[in-house]
């Protein structure tokens, strides 16, 4: 079972601002990018102004394997907004690079869905103008 949207509530697009224009931007294309500072190299997720590691303003946005593991779930049995039909699950996958990200997984029970699961990135298109990163185990 893929996460199920309710078609009849239009769904809210994620708020793409100055500093996360990039995030947003690879997504639409089919990567997953994430800030990484020129300066110490350390990824930056969420992204923000000034590098968490050194405080540079110096930062790059580098393209992710997409590959991680299933640091944490919860599932949903109440919906917290109509568009979202119960139940789902929300999970926080911690990629490769060590960045942590929350999201969906793409096609899965929520029951079947395990912490510590190997996992990788999948584009998905929930509405014309909303393609969402999500993820599918692997393995
Ligand atoms: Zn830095």
């Amino acid at each position: 079972m893929t996460m199920q949207y309710n078609p009849d509530v239009k769904k809210l697009k994620p708020p793409a601002t100055g500093e996360n224009q990039g995030f947003w931007d690879g997504v639409k294309n089919g990567s997953l990018a994430f800030q990484r500072c020129k300066e110490c190299s350390a990824w930056i997720h969420p992204p923000r102004p000034a590098c968490p590691s050194c405080r540079s303003l110096e930062k790059e946005w580098v393209p992710s394997s997409g590959k991680g593991t299933i640091h944490s779930v919860v599932t949903y049995r109440e919906s917290p907004d109509p568009a979202f039909k119960v139940p789902y699950s929300v999970v926080l996958v911690e990629l490769e690079e060590g960045v942590k990200l929350i999201s969906n997984m793409a096609d899965m029970k929520p029951e079947d869905i395990q912490i510590g699961m190997s996992v990788e990135v999948v584009f998905e298109e929930v509405q014309e103008d909303i393609t969402l990163p999500k993820f599918r185990k692997v393995g």
